[in-house]
């Protein structure tokens, strides 16, 4: 897994953040920017334009004075191209999730969930990143949520979008987006063999060779989705 790393263009040094142990994070909050993703555009800079909206969105009052922010609010961000991205550190409390930003880690995915699919390369992202997360902070995958779930904090959201939300929640049962008995069925590698034959799944293959797991279980979770629109 590539993370590239642009804490230092999404933090922007106007005051530091209040400090935490990574021992105090209890919660993996998913994101979704609500903003549309257009394929091809340049992801980084959408980062970056974000990055500066936080930084100049009035976050409350103290003392009537306005509160600004001081970068990007999520930890993370997953662009469409798959790329994963390290825009703050965990260590600091950043604010994404009411009354709950003190234990929780801030992972956005670009793009309106609302209204449009997560890319399968972003999905296969988020799976490895949520993974690599429980390890790094010894948690377990019951700890992961969409923005909208953490109801009980008082987050009253449809973030991180209807279209990403269930993916979330399958990871949060299995520890896997991608449904692992699709992927240990052998007759469904007969079968995609029979849909790659017909030239559905060639954008992803390479029909010539045999698909790998994760492949399969790719094609099916794209299948089980256009069965279901
Ligand atoms: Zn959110």
């Amino acid at each position: 897994m590539n993370i590239l790393d642009i804490r230092n263009e999404c933090f922007f040094n106007n005051y530091e953040s209040v400090k935490r142990k990574l021992s105090d994070i209890s919660i993996i909050a998913v994101h979704h920017s609500a903003r549309e993703y257009h394929i091809g555009e340049d992801y980084k800079h959408v980062i970056i334009q974000a990055a500066t909206y936080h930084k100049n969105k009035i976050w409350g009052y103290l003392n009537s004075k306005p509160i600004y922010g001081n970068g990007l609010m999520y930890h993370y961000v997953i662009t469409p191209d798959g790329q994963i991205y390290k825009t703050r550190n965990m260590e600091e409390v950043t604010w994404h999730a009411n009354n709950a930003n003190n234990k929780s880690v801030a992972i956005m995915l670009q793009g309106n969930f609302e209204i449009q699919n997560p890319t399968i390369e972003q999905l296969k992202s988020l799976e490895e990143l949520l993974q690599k997360l429980l390890i790094d902070l010894s948690l377990d995958k019951s700890s992961v949520f969409a923005h909208g779930e953490l109801i009980n904090y008082g987050n009253q959201t449809a973030c991180c979008g209807r279209m990403l939300k269930d993916d979330v929640v399958r990871f949060r049962n299995t520890g896997f987006i991608f449904d692992q008995k699709y992927i240990a069925d052998e007759n469904f590698k007969e079968s995609f063999g029979y849909w790659l034959s017909k030239g559905v799944f060639s954008k992803y293959t390479d029909p010539r060779r045999q698909p790998t797991n994760q492949e399969i279980g790719e094609f099916l979770y794209r299948y089980d989705k256009l069965r279901s629109s």
